[in-house]
Formats: C-alpha cells, sequence, structure tokens
C-alpha cells in the first residue's frame, strides 16, 4: 500500500535535549490509515500532526475497544537512525488484537508506517547518549454505534516523541517498589498479554497509592492466590538467584515484552542460566534470607532495565544488593543500549536502518 504524504508548513521548534524528559513533545506529523469492514484498510498517509475527530459514539471511547504498542528509533555512534525489532512490536499487536476481536493493518504496513514516519522526522532523532525517538502506534475503534459489539471501523496511527535519556545520564538508578497484594492489573483469562490500554486503566490506582507511600511503582502478583510474581509497574521482572536468572513464564496475564526476550537472549549468550518459571514471594524471602537473592530488575522500552533496590509490604521490606543496581543488571543495560546505539556489532539482526 503505498503512503501519502503531505508535510507541515508550520515545523515546530524543536525543545532543547537535555529537557526532553517523556512524552511531553510530538514530532510535526502522524501516520494513520483506516479500517472499514468489507473494504479492509486504507488511505494510508502522513500528515501533520493534529487533533483528529472522532464520533462522539465511536467505540474506543465507550466499550475501550484500544491497543498501542511502544518502540523506538535510536541514532546510532555513526549518525544513522536505526529502528529497534520494528517487527516484533508490529507482531505483537498482531498477536493481542483478536482478543479484543480487532483487525490489525498487514505486519509490513506497520513496520514500513513506523520506518516512513521516522524518515519524515529524521531531525526530531536526538543524537545526546541514552536518547531516542519514541514511537507510539495506536489501534482504536472509529465506528459510531452504541450497541455492544466489535466496531466495524478502526483507526491506526503512529504518533513520535523524543524521549531524553530515562536515567539522567549518570548509569542506572534503582526504584523502590510496593508490593500490590490488594489489586490485580490483570486476571488469568483477561487482556493481560495485550498491550490493551484496559490494562493500564486497571493499574494507575495502585501507582498512584505505591506513589503516595513514597515507592515508585508497584509490583503485581497472580490474579488467583496473590502469591506469584507477574510483573513490575509497566515492566518485565527478573530476578537473580544465585547465579540463575529467573523470570515469570509468558501466560495471558504476563505481557511479552521485546526488551524482556532481548535481555533473555543476550544473558544466556553470556553464560548465565535463564530459567523462565512461577516465582512465589516465598521463595523472594526465602532468597532473600538465605542471601541468593541478588538483584532484581525491571525491562522495557523506556528504560531498557530498571533496577529494584527495594521491595516493600506492609510491615516488612527486602533490601537488594544495598538497595543500588548490581553488576548483571549493569552488563545487560550496556550489552543493549550498544547494540542500539550501533557501537556493537548486531549478530541478532535487531536493528534495521531507517536513512
Ligand atoms: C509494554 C509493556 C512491557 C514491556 O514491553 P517492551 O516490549 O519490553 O517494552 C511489560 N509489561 C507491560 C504490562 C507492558 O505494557
Amino acid at each position: 500500500m503505498e503512503i501519502r504524504i503531505s508535510k507541515t508548513t508550520q515545523p515546530k521548534v524543536k525543545p532543547p535535549e537535555a529537557e526532553l524528559g517523556f512524552g511531553k513533545y510530538f514530532t510535526d506529523h502522524l501516520f494513520a490509515c483506516d479500517y472499514v469492514e468489507g473494504r479492509g484498510w486504507g488511505d494510508a498517509r502522513i500528515e501533520p500532526y493534529a487533533p483528529m475527530q472522532l464520533d462522539p459514539a465511536a467505540g474506543v471511547l465507550h466499550y475501550g475497544q484500544a491497543m498501542f504498542e511502544g518502540s523506538k528509533a535510536f541514532r546510532g555512534v555513526d549518525g544513522r537512525v536505526r529502528l529497534f525489532r520494528p517487527e516484533a512490536h508490529a507482531r505483537r499487536m498482531i498477536a493481542g488484537a483478536p482478543r479484543l476481536c480487532m483487525p490489525t493493518p498487514p505486519e509490513a504496513l506497520m513496520v514500513e508506517a513506523v520506518r516512513a514516519l521516522v524518515k519524515v522526522e529524521l531531525d526530531w532523532v536526538p543524537r545526546s547518549e541514552g536518547t531516542s525517538l519514541y514511537l507510539r502506534p495506536t489501534l482504536v475503534a472509529t465506528e459510531g454505534f452504541l450497541g455492544v459489539r466489535p466496531s466495524r471501523e478502526y483507526r491506526y496511527f503512529v504518533i513520535a516523541s523524543p524521549a531524553g535519556n530515562y536515567f539522567g545520564g549518570k548509569g542506572l538508578k534503582s526504584v523502590r517498589i510496593w508490593v500490590e497484594t490488594q489489586d490485580v492489573r490483570a486476571p488469568r483469562g483477561g487482556l493481560g498479554s495485550t498491550k490493551a490500554g484496559a490494562n493500564y486503566a486497571a493499574s494507575l490506582k495502585s501507582a498512584q497509592d505505591a506513589k503516595k507511600r513514597g515507592f515508585d511503582q508497584v509490583l503485581w502478583l497472580d490474579g488467583k492466590d496473590h502469591e506469584y510474581v507477574e510483573e513490575v509497574g509497566t515492566m518485565n521482572v527478573c530476578f537473580l538467584l544465585g547465579s540463575t536468572l529467573v523470570t515469570p513464564p509468558l501466560s495471558d496475564s504476563i505481557l511479552a515484552g521485546v526488551t524482556r526476550d532481548s535481555v533473555l537472549t543476550l544473558a544466556r549468550d553470556q553464560g548465565l542460566t535463564v530459567e523462565e518459571r512461577p516465582i512465589s514471594l516465598k521463595e523472594l524471602r526465602g532468597a532473600q534470607q538465605s542471601g541468593e537473592l541478588k538483584e532484581i530488575f525491571g525491562t522495557g522500552t523506556a528504560a531498557v532495565i530498571s533496577p529494584v533496590g527495594e521491595l516493600a509490604f506492609a510491615g516488612e521490606s527486602l533490601v537488594i544488593n544495598g538497595g543500588k543496581p548490581g553488576p548483571v543488571a549493569e552488563q545487560l543495560y550496556t550489552a543493549v543500549c550498544d547494540i542500539q546505539r550501533g557501537l556493537k556489532p548486531d549478530p541478532y539482526g535487531w536493528m534495521q536502518l531507517v536513512d
């Protein structure tokens, strides 16, 4: 499908790279295409970034048929711009959409959409270490109809936002985590393995309560026994027990992170033993007491690796590695970032040149 490009006549002033933060600024253009049942996907276009018109009865506004993705483009040390694993992100949306009865554009169009948008916005890809252009593909139901059934019309669009260095450029920083023992992010049989906006709606209150208690994020437990670890904040979670990296197995309540897969691949290739298996709070407490629990960290596109320095429960707190980022977290973080910045060879074919 051909992508029609109409460029803005009023480009924005770009913010200084030191002030980028996350999700505050948006580039000059967006990609969009529309789906109508019976006709399929069409009208692929890159157009000036602007508010969009939506029927007030659109399905996304009432019944929450909405999904998104999050990936990044990086400017390498050679000045060239590369996407990190764009097909993996497209495939994840394609895999998740049927659970919400949503159609997606074909993988090739999704990847081309991201690549074409980044190509138009090359000047928006920041240059300093640790920065990137964050890409947010989004799929929403657009048909104006209040009956409860899957929408017959959808829009897929991609917006882009320059992102600053997650850790402020001073190496990794540990977070303090509150263990959520009441509320659940995603039950078994629910939407947890899809990047549905609804999962985020379900998670906001716990995160807000944790912040009120002075913590950065929550550790999510399984929805049945409230005992097995699932994710940390909006990241997958890994535990270093002795010299074994343990992470919960993928299920329908855990999001299959592209970073999780990348980090596990690198860990295995660096000689670490990796176990994907259920891990309980009981096991974690025991491992902490015996000294086996060396490190905890989250994995996700935004931070790559986010070390956990403390796990707190009501009346109890486990301090991990003295509250500091551990050597395995540091080593895996560097390994991923070096590939993303084109500093080291890319034996897995993760990077895709844009320009
Ligand atoms: C997006 C997301 C992740 C991380 O996925 P990446 O592909 O690594 O960015 C993990 N958990 C949840 C709940 C997410 O929404």
